[in-house]
């Protein structure tokens, strides 16, 4: 049995595709149901469907053989335990600072909210810059409105979520896409029905493309 976990939410929207593709697809719709594991159509492969937070966890671990996360979510967790082989391409975006509009930066230590706090310990600490980062796990984009922080850090796609709250993009820490992520053990143990099933995404997300995906989008 090869167990998948997958990112609900964008992201899952963006993988069965590619997973369909691959000639894997769920026992039933994943949408309407509250189950959190599926069958599919290959009796030997199952889903997970998880918070984005957990899926490097339950890989971690060796619940999972497989993963599906945002790059964002990988680089917060640290990468233990597992190998991150394939770039799905999807659900593209950036990894920012952002700030009020036209605000400079306060002197002295810098006052940042996130929910990705590990990576903006070391994001600030790598430019020398001193930080009082506060854990969030929300609605990010409101805290610098209350005086909460100075700065953010936060994805930003058409940097419109931004915008509306009166908050610029200042810096890029990451270009942001999905990954496949492999827990090390089961890609050792499994490798015969592993590596034909990474094989097979690969090539679903060549076909797919980069120029695949940005047709979809401005498409709509
Ligand atoms: P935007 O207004 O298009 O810049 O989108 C900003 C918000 O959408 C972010 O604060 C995220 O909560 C969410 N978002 C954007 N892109 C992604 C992505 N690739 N994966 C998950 N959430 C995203």
């Amino acid at each position: 049995m090869i167990t998948i976990a997958l990112t609900k939410g964008r992201i899952l929207k963006e993988t069965l595709p590619l997973l369909a593709a691959a000639g894997i697809e769920p026992a039933e719709d994943i949408a309407a149901s509250r189950k959190l594991m599926f069958a599919t159509s290959q009796a030997h492969v199952r889903l997970l469907v998880l918070r984005g937070v957990d899926v490097p966890t339950y890989v971690q671990f060796g619940a999972a053989d497989l993963g599906v996360a945002g790059k964002d979510t990988l680089l917060e967790h640290g990468g233990d335990g597992y190998y991150e082989p394939l770039d799905l391409g999807i659900s593209r975006c950036r990894l920012m600072t952002a700030g009020p509009v036209g605000a400079g930066r306060p002197q002295g230590r810098l006052r940042v909210a996130t929910k990705y706090s590990n990576v903006a310990r070391a994001y600030y600490a790598g430019c020398g810059r001193q930080t009082d980062v506060i854990k969030l796990y929300g609605a990010m984009e409101l805290a610098p409105l209350v005086s909460l922080c100075d700065e953010i850090v936060d994805i930003v796609d058409t940097g419109n979520t931004l915008k509306a709250n009166g908050l610029e993009p200042r810096e890029l820490i990451a270009e942001i896409s999905s990954r496949m992520i492999v827990n090390k053990g089961a890609l050792k143990i499994k490798h015969a029905a592993i590596r034909p099933l990474l094989d097979q995404i690969a090539g679903s997300v060549r076909a797919n493309g980069p120029e695949a995906e940005t047709a979809e989008k401005r498409a709509g």
